[in-house]
């Protein structure tokens, strides 16, 4: 190695062991960095004074009204409404931050995304000058009131209504889960506007209203105590003959899914940094701790086994960062990646759940005491593989849309020569036989050598033979009703997959044609 080459390594080295934020997010711009660097130290000058409320189970109203005093409120807020138009990436890092200071974080972060980007991709003019500088003042904290006492993760099955009568509506029914709903002044409500099968069908049966706080009919039904979240509020609202105007309906009638999904992305992400800045704080207890308790007459910061822990936690702390906030960067490219938002959802909610259960075994009996921040974590990391939008959903989400993707023919073509199938995409060997059901039987037979256990969709039998899709069914038919073949249906009754049966596949090729053995099977045997 050259000297030259050594000072590379070594300063490449030392580059690494900082670990900035920054560096992780490389593509930061110089004012997404400065403003990590900025709520930081707010965070820390004012981390003391948010302890000891969540400690007392005071709400921290000061510390809130000095987070109004900087603006803070309108992080998602652009500047023409009075906000500090911060983008998403920017909420991200102010809700990384802040959620470091417990409560007042949460309200502050709940209240952030309590509907502020549908009402910007929404709103009318006047609705956004009414209320979004009044959200970036801080003057009122906004809720979003999607969940019901009896829909869940089936959010289309929202049942509260909304009726319109002159030019009011009248809501009635009932809202659970919902964050902040207890402090909040403007909640942004989404209700049934049609009962109609083919709206249901649509997704066009609901709208989004904003109802105010102090609106007769509007009240709090109960405040759920959430563990591991200390003070955060999650009630349950109830809406009795609540009339509102027709100006308080965001986006046209029936958008209402629209709406709810449009602002998912966005609220995901915010939800997952505000997991992640806690994570922060507890990777730097770990050094902190480990390397002042003794067992064995060494620190425990000593023991290789608890140096594993710490690096699989900071391994999946950075990897969840780094995956949130470059979904965040595609959103303020203006890219929806709902794909990615998901996957940055589940799993660095599950790391995040194993993550602090790794942080409480590092500790040992400490890190269950209330005393340390980190076993309250452990539910707060569970809550996260619930709220907006539990694990299962986004698997949901994330199978379905991919699989439009990578719905792509997949095709394994049988190769004489080496006796074997590989992935290929030359046409087949059937390809401009005549359409007659001698040929397709073959074609279908033929599938059985290459796929034994699997059916051939329709399309897969044409791009093999070629002809119509009206003469294939046609075919498969007739075949079916000789029993040379079995067909699966859709729920619409049209055959989807087709598949040789025995009868075919003897009557397609003699039995030799199906027999393969690897090269070194030894004829003795073979039968
Ligand atoms: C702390 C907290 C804060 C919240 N804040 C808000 C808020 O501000 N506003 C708001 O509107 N809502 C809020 N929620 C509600 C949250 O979005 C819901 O809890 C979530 O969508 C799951 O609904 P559920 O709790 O009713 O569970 P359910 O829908 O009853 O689901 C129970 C379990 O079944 C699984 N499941 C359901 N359907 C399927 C399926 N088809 N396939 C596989 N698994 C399935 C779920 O994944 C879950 O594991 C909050 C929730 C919590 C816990």
């Amino acid at each position: 190695m050259t000297r030259y080459q050594h000072k590379t390594i070594k300063i490449s080295i030392k580059k690494c062991y900082k670990m900035n934020d920054d560096e992780l997010m490389w593509w930061w711009t110089d004012d997404q960095k400065a403003l990590f660097k900025e709520f930081d130290a707010f965070v820390e000058e004012n981390r003391e004074e948010a302890q000891i409320y969540a400690k007392k189970f005071e709400l921290p109203l000061p510390l809130l009204d000095k987070l109004a005093a900087k603006g803070y409120f309108g992080a998602a807020i652009p500047k023409e409404y009075g906000g500090l138009g911060l983008g998403t990436t920017g909420c991200c890092i102010v809700s990384e931050q802040m959620s470091r200071l417990g409560y007042a974080g949460g309200i502050f972060v709940s209240s952030m995304i309590g509907g502020c980007r549908q009402l910007l991709k929404y709103g009318s003019e006047e609705q956004k000058q009414k209320w979004l500088p009044q959200i970036a003042e801080g003057k009122v904290k906004g809720a979003v009131c999607i969940t019901e006492p009896y829909a869940g993760s089936d959010a289309a099955n929202v049942q509260t209504t909304a009726v319109k009568d002159g030019n009011d509506w009248i809501l009635n029914g009932k809202k659970r889960f919902i964050s902040g709903g207890d402090i909040a002044g403007r909640f942004f409500v989404y209700a049934k506007t049609s009962d109609t099968p083919e709206d249901r069908k649509n997704y066009s049966h609901l709208s989004a209203f904003l109802v105010e706080r102090g609106t007769p009919g509007f009240s709090l039904e109960r405040v759920n105590q959430v563990i591991g979240l200390g003070m955060s509020s999650n009630v349950y609202l109830s809406f009795n003959d609540v009339r509102i105007p027709d100006e308080n309906r965001v986006g046209a009638l029936g958008k209402g899914w629209n709406i709810m999904m449009a602002g998912l992305n966005f609220e995901r992400l915010i939800n997952n940094t505000a997991m992640l800045g806690n994570v922060q704080d507890i990777i730097k207890l770990l050094f902190y701790y480990t390397r002042r308790r003794i067992q064995f007459n060494k620190t425990t910061s000593q023991i290789p086994r608890i140096q594993d822990l710490i690096a699989e936690i900071l391994s999946m702390y950075r990897m969840g960062k780094v995956f949130n906030y470059n979904c965040a960067k595609q959103l303020d490219d203006g890219i929806e990646p709902t794909v990615d938002v998901s996957i940055a959802k589940w799993i660095p909610a599950e790391f995040l759940r194993d993550l602090t259960s790794r942080a409480i075994q590092v500790m040992g009996g400490d890190g269950v005491m209330s005393y340390y921040p980190v076993g309250g974590m452990l539910m707060g990391s569970k809550i996260n593989e619930i709220a907006a939008g539990s694990t299962e959903t986004q698997k949901m989400i994330i199978y379905r849309f991919s699989s439009r993707k990578f719905n792509e023919p997949f095709r394994m073509r049988w190769i004489d020569e080496i006796n074997s199938a590989v992935v290929s995409k030359k046409d087949s060997r059937f390809k401009g036989l005549e359409i007659n059901e001698e040929n397709v039987l073959k074609v279908i037979a033929h599938d059985y050598k290459v796929n034994p256990a699997l059916y051939m969709t329709p399309d897969d039998v044409r791009e093999d033979i070629g002809g119509s899709r009206t003469d294939l069914l046609n075919i498969f038919s007739k075949l079916e009703e000789q029993k040379l073949i079995a067909v699966h249906r859709d729920r619409k009754g049209k055959i989807s997959l087709v598949k040789a049966s025995y009868e075919g596949l003897k009557k397609a090729f003699p039995d030799e044609y199906y027999r393969w053995f690897p090269s070194w099977t030894p004829d003795s045997v073979k039968f």
